[in-house]
């Protein structure tokens, strides 16, 4: 909790900094929520994202823990919403996401990223979201106790490369109770998260 006020404080700092300058700014020597040493660098910095708007990215990393946050907020951010898309083709690999920390991405069969206090929000496209599952998934192929555990990944992994082939299709669902994330392309279908 106390980072997420913390996070937002960032946030309202950059907004009101925004006005003045819009390169990406630095804010050294602060304290690190972590550690308590003054060894924190806060950094914050927009991005205009065709056919979504203006995004702030804030990230704050500590050199002396390692301890490492970053998020991103809209300036328009939306209501409560679930995008759903289908992919199936290797161009899909290409299309952008935003997403928040508060966003939770399923793929089913796959696994789920969930939001919470080890979450980061950034820009990036499928594909950086589908590396991110098979990073996790090659440390569990590659470490897990089980063989089973390990067999598992190892299958996933294959259900992944392939998807990024174009050569199975899958559907993928994004849900932001906090309206900041977004999958754009024509694909997708937005609606209203219950
Ligand atoms: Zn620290």
């Amino acid at each position: 909790m106390f980072l997420e006020i913390f996070i937002k404080l960032v946030l309202h700092i950059k907004i009101s900094m925004a006005k003045q300058e819009e390169a990406p700014m630095t804010i050294s020597g602060q304290p690190c929520p972590m550690c308590n040493k003054k060894t924190m660098t806060l950094m914050e910095s927009e991005r205009e994202v065709p056919y979504f708007g203006l995004v702030y990215l804030f990230s704050m990393s500590c050199s002396n823990c390692n301890y490492h946050k970053a998020d991103i907020e809209a300036e328009k951010a939306g209501e409560p919403t679930k995008w759903t898309i289908e992919l199936s083709t290797e161009e899909d690999m290409h299309i952008r996401v935003v997403k928040s920390s508060e966003a939770t991405i399923k793929i089913p069969r796959i696994m789920t990223i969930e939001p919470g206090p080890a979450s980061n929000g950034y820009i990036t496209n499928i594909e950086g979201i589908l590396n991110r599952a098979k990073v996790q998934l090659e440390n569990a192929r590659d470490n897990a106790e089980e063989k089973d555990e390990r067999k598992r990944a190892k299958n996933m992994l294959k259900k992944i490369q392939k998807i990024m082939w174009g050569q199975e299709s899958i559907k993928i669902t994004l849900e932001d109770p906090s309206g900041n994330s977004a999958i754009i392309s024509e694909k997708a279908t937005k609606s209203k998260l219950k």
